[in-house]
């Protein structure tokens, strides 16, 4: 995420579509209606802690114009330089969860005394849904009589783990993900990714920009990519004697087989699509057209679906905590059968 944050000015155009969630808050500015708590709720990548900050940075702004940080003055060059004096960041450390003793010591201790040269005190809390209940109360007491000052922006990925007292509370702004071209084309302006790249990756992502952004540095992804590829030109000679060089295409992806089945899935569905409408830019592995089209061009629409659907299968099972042998195993013999 490097290429991201060296670009950040934490204005609100950095963020993309979510129109809805930006509109909440620069209205919430101009009127000058601030709420005590706001939940940013939705999966990670989608710009919570983004849009967060563009917010505090529009709040702790001196010389706003509008609802826009002016980006030029001491609260916004501090804030843009990560050492906003009155801007708090809560995150869960070496334990997966934010404990009561985290709320107390770096929130309501914190919030005792007024904001150092700030309007308002704010704590961005990442992962707020993974304070314990104990933590929660702990907060619950501070949001039911906040100081004038205080502003807590809670970043989740599911508002729904926790309590209802304390999102009653709350302002709770939903994220969304972006259409597939407007995710790439943000995509390409981050990153320099030529078109073609962009689009690969904001299709796999399924335009979450900042999901798209971990995939392109993701090199264990690629190598995802050219063994369903490998796998996929195999498939037609795959034989009860192939099954164990089949079943070694998926070894080195043991410990992310979901998203490697995923992968799998998509490349063969690509080759259903392909077979279906004989269309190449409708295709998520566009930059694999030539080897999907080979591959739908020796393989029954039957035995195409019929992958698809083992690869499901099998994704399903590995959820259920079956066995990773077991459950390449199974799908490779009805891969076989079919
Ligand atoms: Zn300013």
């Amino acid at each position: 995420m490097t290429v991201m944050n060296c670009r950040e000015r934490f204005s609100f155009d950095e963020v993309e579509g979510n129109e809805g969630v930006k509109s909440n808050l620069l209205n919430a500015i101009n009127a000058e209606r601030i709420s005590h708590c706001y939940i940013f709720s939705g999966e990670k990548g989608l710009g919570k802690k983004l849009i967060a900050k563009c917010f505090a940075k529009a709040l702790q702004c001196q010389e706003r114009d509008g609802a826009e940080a002016c980006g030029e003055c001491a609260p916004c060059k501090t804030f843009v330089s990560g050492n906003s004096p009155d801007v708090f960041f809560v995150s869960p450390q070496h334990t997966k969860s934010i404990g009561v003793d985290d709320v107390r010591e770096k929130i309501n201790a914190r919030m005792r005394t007024r904001p150092y040269s700030g309007r308002y005190k704010i704590f961005i809390v990442s992962a707020a849904d993974k304070m314990t209940v104990a933590a929660q109360n702990a907060l619950l007491r501070t949001i039911e009589e906040p100081a004038s000052y205080g502003v807590f922006l809670l970043l989740c990925e599911n508002h729904r783990l926790m309590l209802p007292t304390v999102l009653s509370r709350c302002v709770i702004l939903k994220m969304r993900s972006v259409p597939k071209e407007r995710a790439a084309a943000r995509l390409s302006a981050l990153t320099g990714a030529d078109c073609e790249k962009a689009a690969l990756y904001s299709g796999y992502a399924v335009g979450n920009i900042g999901r798209a952004v971990t995939l392109m540095n993701d090199d264990e992804f690629s190598h995802m990519r050219e063994a369903a590829s490998l796998f996929a030109s195999g498939i037609n000679d795959l034989d009860e004697l192939g099954l164990f060089k089949a079943a070694a295409a998926f070894e080195p992806f043991k410990e992310r087989a979901a998203e490697a089945l995923d992968i799998f899935y998509l490349w063969f569905r690509d080759a259903a699509a392909f077979k279906q409408t004989g269309k190449q830019d409708i295709l998520i592995n566009s930059d694999m057209a030539d080897k999907i089209s080979s591959c739908a061009a020796q393989c029954s629409m039957t035995k195409i679906l019929r992958v698809c659907d083992s690869l499901l299968k099998a994704k399903r099972r590995l959820a259920q905590n079956a066995s990773f042998q077991m459950v390449i195993d199974a799908m490779l013999i009805s891969v076989i059968e079919a």
